[in-house]
């Protein structure tokens, strides 16, 4: 076992470097693991309009190494690793990583979710061939060239939006007659001349020869097949919560999310989640932080008193 700490966070994005920043300025010794990199989805974002704080916006990466600046001021430590598993034991738990395991009085898990597959043939064969799950990632790579998003909600249409900087055109593939997109982002992608709509329609697979030339579609009403000539397609449908290491020691909801209290607390004593991983959580950043910040106060009611 390596170095005991008070509080374990899993997950670096907004809820885990919020929750942080609590327990470090709390003064409790404070371990953040995360897998990636600092920043969590956020990190993904061109740019963030809704973040109190930053009128002019800011960009989510930016926003995402200022929160983890700031924590690590207050003397939070980060470990680079994955987490692969939580054992309880009698007073304290033990978080299993690639890096080692470590002791801990409260655990207050923050690794958000991941985005959902279609499930389709040639999906998993061309990812990274044309398949993307990140335009802020990919998107220069298809610089005057077709593209496809496929989903209607906030995160599609923002990166629908973002993909016109730099693709010829952008086709927008929906399987409902309308989007759940909030307004403000429907107004823009409306108005936005190189996107297209293709509504009521499901992707039904992607196809090419060593990369994405081409994907088959279905039109949900009139089951009419078509197939549309694209050099890109980026999938944004939802996500999942990356709750499997969890199976079988927290009760998860029927999607795999954690039920938690208006206190974020879980059914465990001393374990606490936050963020896109709870159950009914808003899945904004802002909301990710608030409640990272909430977990760390009740994590340090319960370690001091
Ligand atoms: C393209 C895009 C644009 C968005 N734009 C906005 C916006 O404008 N405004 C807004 O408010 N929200 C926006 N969001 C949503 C926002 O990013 C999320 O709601 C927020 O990041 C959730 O924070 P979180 O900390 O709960 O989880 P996440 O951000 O998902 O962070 C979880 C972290 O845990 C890590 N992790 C996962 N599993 C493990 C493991 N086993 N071990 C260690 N680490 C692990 C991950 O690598 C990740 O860094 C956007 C999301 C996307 C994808």
């Amino acid at each position: 076992m390596k170095k005991d700490y008070e509080v374990v966070i899993i997950g670096g994005g907004p809820a885990g470097l919020s929750a942080g920043l609590y327990t470090s300025r709390a003064r409790l010794s404070s371990l953040l693991i995360e897998k990636m990199g600092v920043g969590g989805q956020i990190a993904d974002a061109e740019r963030v309009d809704n973040y109190p704080g930053f009128p002019e916006g800011i960009s989510g990466f930016e926003l995402g190494q200022l929160m983890h600046q700031q924590a690590t001021k207050y003397g939070l430590e980060t470990l680079l690793a994955e987490v692969t598993g939580i054992e309880l034991h009698e007073g304290q738990k033990e978080v299993k990583t690639t890096e080692g395991n470590f002791a801990t009085k409260a655990v207050i898990i923050a690794n958000g979710s991941e985005r959902r597959k279609l499930g389709i043939p040639g999906e998993e064969k061309f990812t990274g061939k044309g398949v993307s799950y990140c335009a802020t990632c990919d998107a220069p790579f298809f610089t005057e060239k077709p593209v496809a998003v496929v989903g209607g909600g906030d995160a599609a249409i923002t990166e629908a939006l973002y993909l016109t900087k730099f693709a010829s055109k952008v086709t927008v593939i929906h399987r409902r007659d309308q989007l759940r997109a909030s307004r403000i982002l429907q107004e823009k992608a409306f108005s936005e001349t190189k996107m297209e709509f293709l509504w009521n329609t499901v992707v039904e697979e992607i196809k090419g020869e060593n990369v994405v030339q081409r994907i088959r579609l279905r039109q949900v009403k009139t089951g009419e097949e078509s197939t549309l000539g694209i050099s890109g397609i980026f999938i944004s449908v939802g996500l999942k919560p990356n709750t499997d290491y969890l199976k079988g020691v927290l009760p998860l909801d029927a999607a795999g999310y954690i039920i938690t209290n208006d206190r974020m607390e879980t059914e465990i004593p001393a374990i606490f989640a936050a963020g896109d991983i709870r159950r009914n959580s808003a899945r904004q950043a802002i909301t990710a932080a608030g409640d990272g910040a909430t977990a760390a106060i009740y994590a340090r009611k319960f370690i001091t008193e």
